[in-house]
Order: C-alpha cells, then sequence, then structure tokens
C-alpha cells in the first residue's frame, strides 16, 4: 500500500480546512487515527463495554479478553519478554513520572548523579529534576554536538560511577535525532546505572525491541502512533518492577486489604490502581494491528524518504533555518525549522490558512530552545498517510508566508 492509498484510510485526512484540502504535519504531537482504531473503539462501547478483572458475567470476560489481549499485542510489538512487563498508562509523561517516583526515589541517594541531555522533553527532564532536588542528587547533562547529536564519547566522559539513572529520549521531538540508545545503555549498564528511554517519538515510527536495546525502562504513547490519547505504556524488567512500590494505591491493585496493612496483586497490575483504561488500551491494540499489517520497516523507510525529500526542497528555500541532523538517515520524519525575521506562530497561522497545520512554539522543550538560542520554532511532522505533495503544498505555503511577510515589513 502507498501513502496515498493509506491515506485514505484516515477518515479525518478527507476534508478542506480554510478552503483547501487539509495538509496534517503535525503528528509528533498527535497522530490521527485510522478507520479501524475508531471501529475499535466503537465496537467496544457498542458490544462490550463493562469493567475488567472483576465481573464474573459475558461482558466482564469479553472486556478482560480484549483488555488483556492489547496488553499482549503490546508486548510482541516491542519484543518484550513478558506481559508483566508492560503496564498500561495515561502516557509517556505518567510513564516516566512513575519510574523517577518509585524506582527513582528507591535507587537515587544524595550526591549520586542522574544523567539527562539538553534535548529532553519537559517529560523526560523536570521528573528528574524534581528527583534530584528532594536527594540532593546531581542532574549532568550530556554535551550536545552543533548539529544536535549526542556523541558516545561525550556519554563516556559524562556517565560515572555515581550516576545511578541515564534518561535519554530515543528520538528527539525538536530535532529528529535518532539516539544511539542501545550503545547509551551499554555504557550506563558499564557504569553500574539504569537506562531509562523515552520512546514517545520512536516507538510510533521504527522497530523497537526493549530485548536488543537492554533497556531498564522504556515509555511511549498511544496517540502518536494511531492509537488514542489516555493511553501509554511503561515497559520495566521485571526485577525491576516486582520491586518497586506502586505510586497509586486503591481498587485494582490490591490482593489483600486490611485495616492497617494492605498488600497488592501481582506485576502488571499492581501498577494500574482504579478502573484501567480499558477503551485506551483495546483502541492501542487495533493501533498495532494496523501498523504492523503496513509494517515498521515501511513506515521508518517512508518517513526517511520524507525527511530527505522535505530536507533537500527547504534547502532551496532563502532565509530557513532547519535544525537537527543534516543527514536524513540520521533523522526520523520531522523537520523544524525558522523563517527569517517571521515569528513561528505567524509561519503556521499563514500555513493554517492554507490548509496545513504545522506546530510552534517550545515544543515543550525550553532548555533545548536556549540551547538553539531561539524562543520558538516551527515543526513539521510527518507520518505514513504523507505524501510527497502534501511537502510540496508546505513548501509552497512557506514561499507565501514569506512573500506576505516581505509586504507587510
Ligand atoms: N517525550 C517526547 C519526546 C514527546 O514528544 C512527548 C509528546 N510531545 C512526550 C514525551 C510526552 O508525551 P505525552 O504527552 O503523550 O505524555
Amino acid at each position: 500500500m502507498n501513502a496515498k492509498e493509506i491515506r485514505k484510510l484516515f477518515p479525518i485526512l478527507d476534508q478542506e480546512v480554510n478552503g483547501h484540502p487539509l495538509v496534517y504535519l503535525d503528528s509528533a504531537a498527535t497522530s490521527q487515527k485510522p478507520y479501524t482504531v475508531i471501529e475499535a473503539l466503537n465496537n467496544y462501547y457498542r458490544e462490550d463495554n463493562s469493567n475488567v478483572h472483576r465481573g464474573v458475567h459475558t461482558l466482564g470476560t469479553r472486556a478482560t479478553d480484549k483488555y488483556e489481549g492489547a496488553r499482549e499485542k503490546v508486548r510482541r510489538f516491542i519484543n518484550a519478554p513478558s506481559t508483566s512487563e508492560i503496564i498500561f498508562t495515561r502516557g509517556t509523561t505518567t510513564s516516566i513520572n512513575t519510574i523517577a517516583s518509585s524506582f527513582g526515589n528507591d535507587h537515587v541517594k544524595e550526591g549520586d548523579e542522574i544523567v539527562i541531555s539538553y534535548m529532553e522533553h519537559h517529560s523526560n527532564l523536570i521528573p528528574w529534576q524534581q528527583l534530584a532536588k528532594k536527594k540532593g542528587a546531581i542532574l549532568k547533562y550530556v554535551p550536545m554536538k552543533e548539529d544536535g547529536t549526542i556523541t558516545l564519547d561525550d556519554v563516556r566522559n559524562t556517565v560515572t560511577s555515581n550516576t545511578k539513572i541515564v534518561a535519554i529520549m530515543h528520538v528527539s521531538n525538536v530535532l529528529g535525532t535518532i539516539n544511539p540508545i542501545k550503545d547509551i545503555t551499554k555504557i550506563a549498564h558499564e557504569n553500574g546505572a539504569f537506562m531509562v528511554v523515552d520512546g514517545a517519538q520512536s516507538t510510533p515510527h521504527m522497530k523497537i525491541d526493549v530485548q536488543d536495546l537492554d533497556c531498564d525502562f522504556y515509555a511511549f504513547s498511544g496517540h502518536k502512533m494511531c492509537g488514542p490519547t489516555g493511553i501509554g505504556v511503561l515497559y520495566g524488567k521485571k526485577h525491576h518492577l516486582e520491586n518497586m512500590e506502586p505510586v497509586e494505591f486503591g481498587g485494582e491493585m490490591i490482593d489483600f486489604v486490611d485495616l492497617y496493612d494492605s498488600t497488592w496483586k501481582e506485576l502488571p497490575w499492581k501498577f494500574e490502581a482504579g478502573t484501567p483504561i480499558i477503551a485506551g488500551a483495546i483502541g492501542l491494540g487495533a493501533a498495532i494491528d494496523f501498523l504492523e499489517e503496513i509494517g515498521m520497516e515501511n513506515i521508518t523507510k517512508h518517513e526517511h524518504h520524507l525527511a530527505a525529500y522535505a530536507l533537500n526542497k527547504l534547502s532551496e528555500v532563502e532565509g530557513v533555518t532547519v535544525y537537527g541532523p543534516k543527514d536524513p538517515m540520521q533523522r526520523a520524519g520531522l523537520v523544524t525549522f525558522n523563517v527569517d525575521d517571521v515569528h513561528p506562530h505567524d509561519v503556521a497561522t499563514v500555513l493554517d490558512a492554507e490548509g496545513i497545520a504545522v506546530r510552534a512554539g517550545h515544543h515543550c522543550a525550553q532548555p533545548l530552545m536556549k540551547w538553539l538560542k531561539v524562543s520558538a520554532t516551527a515543526r513539521a511532522s510527518f507520518y505514513l498517510y504523507n505524501t510527497e505533495e502534501d511537502i510540496d503544498r508546505f513548501v509552497a505555503g512557506l514561499l507565501k508566508t514569506k512573500e506576505y511577510f516581505s509586504d507587510v515589513f
């Protein structure tokens, strides 16, 4: 199936915005949903809606089977050894907060180091900043090269035997940089540190194998990979999760409750307090089916092609600065840029008038904006339903933006 055919499977893309056919270039913020995912949610609510794990009635059994079936799909998708290592959360943010406030709280002491990078999303920065403050630990940043990449030498020079946690994003939501997570994990382990990976921008776009990466934790969000909002995943190695305290308490996660003490269910349920995100998990399962049918390798290849095509087109537009690695093979399918003398919000507004959706702002990465010496940028991000024509429309829109603002000033 080519991108044009895939595009037809996403009903939202078949509309006009401001009098123009919609070009959606904001999938890094959230992806669109195919018919199959919308139908899976619809069918669940129409036919199976019930609470899970406790009912003996038929609807309860069906809902539980679908919910736990989705967990198995996630396990297979990231090649985790066991479904007990797959915790459903609200998203990447909740997953990382859970790791920091449980595992981090137990393992990080005063004077220990936590190593992150300048390109981290606030979700993989603030939880560690807070933990470091609470514990009197030292937050260290791996230096970044001019082109927005991290070298393994710099990782080796930053991580020491005092480092307890290394927390790095797999793919940058701003620079598009693909970080060498497997090698970084190796360096972390050689120093006795644990590796936490923010997989929000990688899992939707490339084949993830947590056993091959050997990371201790991997976090991602369903809504960026054709699934619904409100569902995400925390993968953790079993022995870590087994030894971790839950961060939320209440129904669903308990085994026995007495007046002054309680015990917890086994994994993964001890981390899923309260009625879980049943429809969200089922929708995520349908999204995984969809992505697997297209093939993750095909998706990666298509996005590399679009990134190369976009970088090439943008290099022909005078006054456009593109951030991140120049080599399309070193970056994922997004392009963050600025246009001389035009504020990114104005760029996004003019493009919107042409029916083209891009993101403008600090992209939840304020320290990175500071590093880039800008207050904000615009970003076009691609997914399996984008085509070369989308990029042509986007570049034509940029030329129009430049023209418009040259008239204004
Ligand atoms: N990390 C990265 C790299 C992201 O791009 C995002 C979403 N923009 C997040 C974390 C947070 O994801 P969520 O809002 O789904 O929790």
